[in-house]
């Protein structure tokens, strides 16, 4: 039988201290070569680990294998010169230094397959794989070549495709693209964004999702959130177009954020995957809040179109703290099963 309320989270979770710097985005490995293959292949099994103890129904690889959601992504691509760095500000919010669209891109080989077959060896569990999506591809980029952000998204699309067809043969259940763009570029959004993100899914059999948060709890994005006001209502610009769409699952941020709620009523139909856990708080939710939050969650979506996750990434969190998180998760979605069975 099919678990009711599937728990799983919305990507990364933090890495070993002995292969990556803890708390710290774009931190550099600290094993090479072989090493560095083996460890890598060690911390998916640890994160397995850490996603079973929580009662993770859906696992991931909790991006143990990548140094950041776009960037890794972009670096096995080739057109991209990530030594020539232009500073441009991303989703409009801050500076970063970036890798240059230098001519035309192309995947040559494919990039998370061989660890999405690891993972698929050591885990019977239906796996989410996480991919970025073409508008927040573009975003993390300078484009010296196509000059033309609408272009370079379908010519990111294609290549997402191909990776998700791959990642779909290797046993992977749900293909995840990171859209955090999404919250940032309603009128892109939905002149080319939603018809991109359609791209990347195309002749897919496996579940698709979309993954659209207010960012991971760094100073920067906190920052932001604090000049949106006391509703944020972003969500209800993208929302129409993303229910007429051919995703399977929207993954949102609700926990501790100030959504509305009842914007999920615009995505009526959808499968939602509910941020029940915030990820830029130390404070460990209890089973009662994340219960709480999915309650609130199922006056607008079927209880068996509910998904219960985190906001977003945990990299930036002490592992210490993820995996209680990770476990309030478990317990939270396991009290409103309870509720639903009597
Ligand atoms: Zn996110």
């Amino acid at each position: 039988m099919k678990t009711l309320l599937p728990t799983s989270t919305a990507g990364s979770l933090p890495k070993p201290s002995w292969l990556a710097k803890p708390k710290t985005l774009w931190s550099p490995w600290k094993l090479q070569g072989d090493e560095l293959i083996e460890g890598k292949q060690d911390a998916l099994r640890l994160t397995l680990d850490d996603q079973n103890y929580g009662g993770i129904d859906i696992v991931s690889d909790g991006e143990q294998t990548r140094q950041h959601f776009v960037t890794t992504f972009i670096e096995h691509l080739s057109g991209v010169d990530f030594k020539n760095r232009q500073t441009i500000k991303i989703r409009n919010r801050y500076d970063a230094s970036v890798p240059s669209v230098v001519d035309a891109v192309s995947r040559e080989k494919p990039v998370f397959v061989e660890d999405a077959k690891f993972l698929r060896k050591i885990t019977k569990k239906p796996i989410k794989w996480a991919l970025p999506g073409p508008m927040t591809m573009i975003d993390t980029l300078h484009d010296g070549y196509y000059k033309n952000r609408e272009k370079l998204a379908w010519e990111f699309a294609n290549i997402l495709n191909q990776e998700a067809r791959e990642l779909e043969s290797a046993g992977v259940d749900i293909i995840q693209f990171d859209e955090p763009a999404f919250n940032v570029f309603f009128d892109e959004v939905n002149d080319w964004g939603i018809a991109t993100l359609e791209k990347a899914i195309e002749g897919l059999k496996c579940e698709t999702a979309v993954h659209i948060c207010y960012g991971y709890g760094i100073k920067a994005n906190i920052d932001w959130k604090n000049t949106l006001g006391t509703e944020w209502r972003q969500y209800e610009e993208i929302f129409p177009k993303l229910q007429k769409s051919n995703i399977d699952l929207i993954s949102l941020e609700c926990q501790n954020s100030r959504v509305p709620m009842d914007l999920i009523e615009l995505i009526r139909g959808k499968k939602v995957m509910i941020g029940a856990i915030d990820v830029a708080s130390n404070t460990i939710e209890t089973p009662e809040e994340v219960a709480s939050t999915l309650r609130k969650a199922l006056q607008f979506v079927a209880a068996d179109k509910l998904y219960p996750s985190t906001n977003c990434g945990m990299a930036p969190l002490s592992r210490r703290v993820a995996t209680k998180k990770l476990r309030a998760l478990g317990d939270g979605a396991e009290i409103i099963r309870q509720e639903l069975s009597t």
